[in-house]
């Protein structure tokens, strides 16, 4: 008996391993191990809690010219090429996505992130890391790929993975090696975004980028406080962009700490030209991304840019958005405090607006903050926001901080303002940015007329 249900457990045993394997092949690729056509398909089709609003997106992704490296080096090194391939993909994978092998050279990927700029990215790091060549045995096997994208929310799975696929097809038949949307208007969108980043590139080689200067008033007496420094790129294509689209731009595509660095310098080139004539300025405030603040090389490329034009420390500020101060680290906290010990100022800009709370001005070296526009336009109609100007105003007084509202644009925001004790005003009421070649003949003939409107 026992000999007979050991043999009848061993053959149960058997069978369910070989219905497993069998399982295993119709819903996994062989070869890689990744899922197959059939995963793909229940992946998409199973039913979800949130089905109306899941708009995935597909990348339809082929491996160009492998049938020529079959004939060139045969089959086993192809093989070995393409699970090389496959890897780099698979590190290439962000949480929650999902690969499949659908024939032998095609693989669809699916994400959930359907934000256009992170799309463009993963696309262009899938292609980038296979652009570089495999090593098999002895041999340097290049390979690349092409992928075409699909993402329209409501459309079915036959949809998606046509569209991609006819992306895909556009892409191979011109050479291969690059991605393309199906979606036209995302395909608008990414080609200007890749004009832009190659013309943002360009301007800043070519030092195109200007800076235009926005005077800082003390409400009390009418002087100057300072200027703030804001950056101008007029693209001979793409006409005058403003900063609140080349800025993140720049922040996504690696520009930004060129950028900061062009304006922390030009800033201090012109602070010292502007000194040799004579003109008193007391402070330039520069804005500064907080991704700059990721390299360990700000603090010096700010004493160079210091030392090379003889400016004090004291004569700038730097701003950094409240929104943007949420990331701190040690290393991080320790640049801003290389900074302040230079001298530099710190203000934190669009105060308000971040959420950032009290704690920044406690556990940052923070010397100035600057209200939000968006407070300076509404206080005159709500209560509520004036309430926050005089509560904000208080803060500073009682963190020693200097205090500058900004986007004043008429003589009653003025008169609040003043009247809630704001140190510094900066608007277009007193000034619209000036090109700095403005600011010499604006220093002498309109500055002193400010004086006399302050005692009113
Ligand atoms: P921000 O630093 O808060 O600069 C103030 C913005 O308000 C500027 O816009 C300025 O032109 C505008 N402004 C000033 N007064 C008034 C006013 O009375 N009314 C209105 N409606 N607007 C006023 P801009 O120059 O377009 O800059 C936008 C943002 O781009 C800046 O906001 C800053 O965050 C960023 N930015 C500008 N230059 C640079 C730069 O060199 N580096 C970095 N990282 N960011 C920059
Ligand atoms: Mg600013
Ligand atoms: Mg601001």
């Amino acid at each position: 008996m026992a000999d007979i249900s050991q043999h009848l457990a061993a053959l149960a045993l058997e069978q369910e391993n070989s219905r497993q394997r069998i399982e295993h092949l119709i819903m996994f690729d062989p070869l890689t191990g990744l899922p197959n056509r059939n995963s793909l398909h229940d992946y998409l089709d199973q039913p979800r809690a949130n089905a109306e609003h899941w708009a995935p997106v597909l990348f339809l992704i082929n491996v160009d010219h492998f049938y020529d490296v079959i004939d060139s080096h045969g089959y086993a090194e192809a093989e070995h090429a393409l699970l090389k391939v496959v890897n780099r993909i698979c590190n290439r994978l962000r949480p929650g996505q999902f690969l499949s092998r659908t024939d032998s050279t095609k693989f669809v990927l699916v994400s959930d992130d359907n934000n256009v700029d992170s799309i463009i990215q993963q696309a262009e790091e899938l292609r980038a890391a296979v652009a570089l060549p495999v090593q098999v045995n002895d041999a340097e096997i290049a390979l690349s790929l092409s992928i075409g994208i699909s993402h329209e929310a409501g459309k079915h799975r036959d949809y998606l993975l046509s569209t991609a696929h006819y992306a895909m097809d556009y892409i191979r038949k011109t050479g291969g090696n690059g991605w393309q949307f199906f979606n036209q208007e995302m395909n608008r969108k990414a080609t200007e975004r890749q004009q832009m980043s190659a013309a943002l590139k360009r301007a800043i080689t070519d030092n195109r980028l200007r800076l235009v200067y926005q005077p800082q008033i003390l409400a009390d007496s009418g002087a100057l406080y300072g200027f703030e420094a804001l950056l101008r790129w007029n693209d001979p294509v793409h006409g005058e962009v403003p900063p609140s689209r080349f800025i993140p731009l720049a922040e996504e595509v690696g520009e930004i700490e060129n950028i900061g660095q062009w304006v922390f310098r030009e800033a201090c080139r012109q602070l010292a030209e502007w000194n040799s004539m004579s003109l008193a300025i007391p402070t330039i405030s520069v804005n500064l991304s907080a991704l700059h603040f990721r390299s360990n090389q700000l603090p010096d490329q700010v004493s160079h840019a210091l030392e090379a034009f003889a400016i004090k420390g004291e004569q700038i500020i730097v701003e950094i958005t409240e929104s943007m101060m949420m990331e701190q680290n040690e290393e991080i906290i320790g640049r801003i405090q290389r900074l302040r010990d230079m001298g530099v100022g710190l203000s934190i800009d669009d105060f308000g607006t971040g959420f950032s709370g009290l704690s920044k001005l406690v556990t940052l070296p923070v010397t100035e903050i600057k209200i939000d526009r968006s407070f300076v336009a509404q206080s005159l109609k709500e209560e509520r926001i004036r309430f926050l100007l005089e509560s904000i105003t208080r803060i500073g007084q009682s963190f020693n901080l200097n205090v500058v509202a900004e986007g004043v644009e008429n003589k009653e925001q003025l008169q609040l303002l003043r009247k809630l004790r704001c140190p510094v005003i900066q608007g277009y009421f007193y000034s619209k940015p000036l090109p700095a070649d403005q600011i010499p003949e604006w220093y002498r003939a309109v500055l002193p007329g400010y004086a006399d409107l302050s005692g009113e």
